[in-house]
């Protein structure tokens, strides 16, 4: 209400739903400031996208000593006894360790792979953390220009590009998508990030990456037939603030939430993994009892990764919080 216009009101509510918290939800402003934060201290993209981090962080891995296995799908922890012994892949395989650190949606690693399965009050609790259906639904675009906003300045693209033009707008899209009907007007914000890393795309060409924060996860009829149409309405939201963007596409990814949760194991594609509402943040996350990323009961088990304290996002907290527990436990 402070903001009387939706000119400022749709934009910095646009913003903050990037934290997949809808403007429905309690304390779902607070991460405006989240968003501001970035504005006041700046953010950091590793040049040849997000990989490159991984890539970095692997590098540094394997100089200690460590090795990193991908495809190794975990199908049971071993925590017969009381103590986290070792994890079970997929086919059989036994890796014995003095340690597990499960970084995967909570929920997933202490009900389901954790043998035996949390139980009692912790359980139950661990079980009742929500999730909701509003996730994000992303259309990646290969361009020949930037889209060509009327009256941009140099600078423009270097940020969170809004698509959104009413406050309410956004506000019901979040409602549709918890009601898994899909919203309409598509609220649609943008990143160019091949403005600021010109490794990402040929010369004179752009990466576009569109981003809707209230798509449906579950949704009325399926994604697999209405896909093609949501991704129309988002890129037309773009063209009706630049005018010609449509044109300048030459090919498109879509990337449903469906697609993302089976492509990356990723239960519900929530990109928080459980919702960041108040109940559930910081020394609330997962849970009171499970937010100090040790699991009472299981000695040699810690958890990181969104679903646990102090919030998602890639920041890499959570993973440095269930480091310095470990630390501490060693002899
Ligand atoms: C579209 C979008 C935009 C976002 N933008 C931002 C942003 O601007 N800033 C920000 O801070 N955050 C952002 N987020 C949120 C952020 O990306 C996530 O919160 C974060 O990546 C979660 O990291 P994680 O390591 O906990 O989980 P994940 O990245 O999901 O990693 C878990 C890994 O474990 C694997 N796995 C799952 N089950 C098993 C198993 N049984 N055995 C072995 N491996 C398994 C998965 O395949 C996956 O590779 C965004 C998310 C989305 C979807």
């Amino acid at each position: 209400t402070a903001l009387p216009s939706d000119l400022t009101r749709a934009p910095i509510a646009s913003f903050a739903s990037h934290s997949s918290a809808g403007p429905h939800a309690a304390g779902g402003s607070f991460y405006v400031f989240w968003q501001a934060a970035y504005h006041l201290f700046g953010q950091w993209h590793p040049r040849g996208g997000s990989q490159s981090l991984t890539t970095a962080l692997i590098h540094r891995l394997e100089g200690w000593g460590g090795e990193v296995r991908t495809g190794a799908v975990v199908e049971r922890i071993d925590a017969r006894g009381g103590t986290a012994r070792a994890v079970v892949l997929e086919g059989g395989q036994r890796v014995e360790a003095s340690a597990v650190v499960t970084a995967v949606d909570v929920q997933t690693a202490l009900l389901d792979l954790l043998d035996p399965p949390l139980g009692g009050r912790d359980g139950v609790e661990l079980k009742a953390a929500h999730r909701g259906n509003a996730v994000q639904m992303l259309v990646h675009l290969a361009t020949d220009k930037l889209p060509p906003y009327p009256n941009a300045r140099p600078g423009d693209w270097n940020g969170l590009q809004s698509h959104v033009d009413t406050l309410d707008e956004l506000r019901r899209g979040f409602l549709s998508a918890e009601g898994r009907r899909l919203p309409y007007p598509v609220s649609t914000y943008c990143f160019t990030p091949s403005v600021y890393d010109d490794s990402l795309a040929p010369a004179g060409k752009h990466t576009v990456y569109l981003a809707c924060p209230c798509a449906p996860y579950d949704v009325e009829g399926g994604w697999e037939s209405q896909q093609e149409v949501f991704a129309d309405a988002m890129i037309a939201q773009v063209e009706a603030h630049a005018p010609g963007f449509t044109a300048s596409i030459t090919d498109r990814h879509i990337r449903t939430p469906t697609f993302m949760a089976r492509e990356l194991r990723w239960p519900g594609a929530h990109p928080m993994q459980l919702d960041i509402s108040l109940d559930q943040l910081a020394f609330m996350r997962p849970t009171r009892r499970l937010s100090g990323h040790t699991v009472p009961g299981v000695a040699g088990l810690y958890t990181c990764g969104a679903s646990t304290a102090p919030v998602g996002g890639i920041a890499g907290s959570s993973g440095k919080a269930a480091a310095l527990e470990l630390l501490k436990a060693q002899p």
